[in-house]
């Protein structure tokens, strides 16, 4: 697809959007369409999963026209602009936030790529609380047409369609808003459609460095990544262990609905629920499992098990409004980390570092939290910290970074060289590495 034909789309879009009343001419209810939650679920997915988007890669013609179809879906739910949009409720503009995709590259310099997310509120109706705001948040960029973390490489430039990664998710939070719309909570919620996770969480962490509203304002994050393809009546959970009552919330939530749940006490995982757990709040991701169809050009829109999104909607729903409902804020607890990494390539030594995929421009390393527990944490390493050496090997990014640890095995004593703080201090520290997995 040419650039031109960008040009004349984004111009196309402008017009439509500043107009605030949808094609049909009738003025938007609250909560959008009539249709049943399972059609308008069903015909969300199959929207965003057709091969027009092209699997919606960052940085990518078909990304930005799903950044359009989403803000344009924002209108009809006539959800409002986040504060210091171009423009007011209903217009189409006014939930598109710009930002940089940075992408670490090996041996070059990282991959600027301008993308979107989608950004709205839905206003609570207690005269306190709805400044505060929960988050429910779905990456709706795929692989596109790229090898670039695809599990078929043999497929060669076939359309990655991404129906459960993570169109499902995308369309659990439009059916979630058109539940809100009809049926407010007290406190507020920020829906946010990130761009920029198959390339590191980049939606994500760009959206927490620059929230439109305080984080401090912001009381717990719900993430709907992959919810498309439940088997057994089974949803799993992370996130038990980032509040002291999330146990309570969660059970109360899945009373009565006959799923399967299993809770999972992780804040950090690879979904955009971390960038907002780095940040010390409490979250809760849905995921109804992989496939063999992750990452392959054959995760479409025929697999997708629409009846059991919903069922992890009704789920949500019910979680939320238990969390934007209470008369206080969750309790913030620090969670472990029991998902290690899988094996993959190296010795299996385990590190236990979370790097800061949106600091591509660092020479180094950057970390934006440590895992609880891990050896990086017991030796002192912190979020913030800038990782330029490790075991007397130079790390200019996270390729060095893997280089390194995978050269390295469970036990080895090897020190690290940071730069730390404001003044740049340089430290060498002394790590023990352990065994992942194990
Ligand atoms: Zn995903």
């Amino acid at each position: 697809m040419s650039l031109a034909f960008r040009a004349c789309c984004a111009l196309a879009l402008v017009v439509v959007g500043c107009r605030s009343t949808p094609s049909s001419g009738t003025a938007p209810a609250p909560g959008g369409s009539a249709i049943s939650d399972s059609a308008q679920v069903a015909q969300d997915i199959a929207t965003l999963a057709d091969d027009r988007f092209e699997g919606r890669r960052t940085g990518t013609p078909g990304n930005d026209s799903a950044a359009a179809w989403l803000s344009r879906r924002y209108a009809a739910l006539t959800l409002q602009p986040p504060p210091g949009a171009p423009c007011g409720a209903g217009c189409a503009n006014g939930y598109l936030r710009p930002f940089a995709a940075r992408e670490p590259r090996r041996n070059a310099a990282p991959l600027l790529r301008e993308t979107r997310n989608v950004v709205g509120i839905i206003r609570g109706t207690d005269p306190v609380l709805r400044d505060e705001y929960v988050v429910i948040g779905a990456h709706f960029d795929h692989l596109g047409r790229s090898t670039e973390g695809a599990l078929d490489p043999a497929a060669g430039d076939a359309i990655r369609n991404g129906a459960d990664d993570n169109a499902s998710g995308s369309a659990a939070i439009l059916a979630l808003a058109k539940r809100l719309r009809q049926k407010p909570t007290k406190r507020s919620v920020l829906v946010v459609h990130f761009s920029g996770e198959e390339q590191g969480l980049l939606g994500s962490a760009a959206f927490v460095e620059t929230t439109p509203i305080p984080l401090s304002r912001m009381v717990a994050m719900l993430n709907f990544d992959m919810v498309g393809r439940m088997r057994d009546d089974k949803v799993i959970v992370y996130g038990l262990a980032t509040a002291a009552e999330m146990r309570a919330v969660l059970d109360s939530a899945a009373a009565g609905l006959r799923l399967n749940v299993s809770q999972v006490p992780d804040g950090t995982g690879p979904s955009d629920h971390s960038s907002f757990y780095l940040k010390d709040l409490p979250v809760l991701h849905f995921f109804t499992d992989v496939h063999p169809d992750y990452h392959r050009a054959t995760d479409d829109f025929p697999a997708i098990n629409v009846a059991g999104a919903v069922r992890v909607v009704d789920l949500a729903e019910r979680a939320l409004r238990t969390i934007a409902d209470r008369p206080a804020r969750l309790t913030f607890t620090k969670a472990p980390s029991t998902q290690r990494a899988a094996a993959g390539p190296g010795n299996g030594a385990y590190f236990g570092s979370i790097p800061d995929m949106g600091a591509a421009d660092d020479t180094g390393m950057r970390l934006s939290g440590v895992s609880p527990g891990g050896p990086a944490e017991k030796a002192g390493l912190k979020a913030g910290d800038l990782i330029v050496e490790f075991g007397g090997r130079a790390v200019k990014n996270i390729y060095d970074y893997t280089d390194a640890i995978g050269a390295s095995r469970p036990g080895d004593v090897v020190a690290v060289v940071v730069v730390r703080g404001p003044s740049n201090e340089r430290l060498t520290i002394s790590v023990t590495l352990g065994r992942r997995g194990g």
